[in-house]
């Protein structure tokens, strides 16, 4: 079996970025990524506005060149795509880590396909695939997503779009743009002061003006084929429905992290215990890196501050392997 000095687990920007950074420094690594290259912004909405600027999602400087200031989806699929292409990057696509343990000799990482050894496994997961569920009667209806896609599908539709940050408000717009009925179930008084502030006043204004319904500090009670009951400060409404999107956010797999043994804080974040110097968790050699890092918090870390893990994790992978060389 092949030795690995690195395996990283999961092939997103922040996953690829550890890649290309073990690769210039000549480590012997790996790429093990469940689906496609990028795959969390290959599930995004199709028509996706980054919030950030272009040149603050680049990898280790390379140029990344899009039409407007704040690229689309489609440009970093293109712009991440040709970094793991053109640096001919060591990774398995649609291959999903089920286990990793540790033993004297480094670590044993099973996949759905095969078995690998590394002296260090960095974990950058993200938190895309398992969304925040509203544990609600009918939840598992198929008219119901937690995810969005194509303003299309919901045309001359009654939508209710369920949450109050970016996604949620996104999706509301896009598809009343495209003649939806919608409608926003909002838990708190307000739209959400994270989303962006040049869209935050649109959607007040659709609001304002009637054109989108909202109910705020409203909760779901039950989804039913043909209607939604929500529990408003009014009182309980019936509210016809074809289509609801629960867009309420998604978390990191907690159960993985600690079948590796990685500890979580007891309160309601669950933050990962790792060094902030070295990214490396409790357990000595594997690492955390990406949006993974911030537990529950995962408006924390996103790929503009966090690109920055991969380099100081291969910066102290080196370090120890020098230190061990002259030990
Ligand atoms: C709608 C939206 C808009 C956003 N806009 C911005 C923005 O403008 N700017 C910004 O900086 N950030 C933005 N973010 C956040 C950003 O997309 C994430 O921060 C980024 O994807 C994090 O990269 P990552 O590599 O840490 O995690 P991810 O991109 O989520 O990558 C994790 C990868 O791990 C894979 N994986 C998971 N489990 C396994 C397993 N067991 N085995 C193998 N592979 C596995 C997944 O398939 C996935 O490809 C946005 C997020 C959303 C949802």
């Amino acid at each position: 079996m092949e030795r690995l000095d690195v395996l990283i687990v999961g092939g997103g920007p922040i996953g690829i970025a550890c890649g290309l950074e073990a690769k210039k420094k000549g480590l012997r690594y790996l790429i093990v990524e469940k689906g496609p290259i990028v795959n969390s912004l290959f599930n995004y909405p199709i028509n996706m506005q980054f919030f950030s600027s272009s040149e603050r999602l680049e990898i280790d400087e390379i140029p990344f060149i899009s039409k407007e200031a704040k690229p689309k989806r489609n440009e970093a699929l293109e712009y991440y795509r040709r970094i793991v292409t053109s640096n001919q990057l060591r990774i398995h696509l649609f291959e999903k880590v089920e286990d990793v343990s540790k033993n004297e000799d480094g670590f044993t990482v099973r996949s759905d396909k095969g078995l690998y050894t590394a002296d260090n496994v960095i974990i950058a997961t993200g938190f895309y695939d398992l969304p925040n569920m509203l544990n609600v009667p009918g939840e598992n209806l198929p008219k119901v997503s937690h995810y969005y896609k194509d303003p299309h599908f919901y045309a001359s539709q009654k939508l209710a779009v369920i949450g109050a940050s970016n996604s949620a408000i996104d999706a509301a717009l896009e598809c009343w743009r495209k003649g939806s009925e919608v409608t926003l179930i909002i838990r708190g008084p307000e739209v959400g002061q994270r989303v962006k502030y040049w869209v935050r006043p649109d959607i007040i204004n659709r609001i304002n003006e009637g054109s989108i319904q909202a109910y705020y500090n409203s909760n779901v009670k039950e989804i039913r084929e043909t209607e939604l009951i929500i529990e408003t400060p009014e009182g309980i409404v019936h509210l016809e429905n074809d289509f609801v999107l629960a867009l309420t956010g998604y978390m990191p797999d907690f159960a993985f992290l600690e079948a590796l043994g990685i500890q979580l804080s007891k309160d309601e974040k669950r933050l990962p215990n790792y060094d902030q110097d070295t990214m490396e968790t409790n357990v000595p050699g594997l690492y955390l890196a990406g949006v993974i890092c911030g537990g529950m918090e995962t408006h924390k870390w996103f790929i503009e501050n966090s690109r920055i893990h991969a380099k100081i994790i291969v910066s102290d992978i080196l370090q120890k392997k020098a230190q061990e060389t002259h030990s």
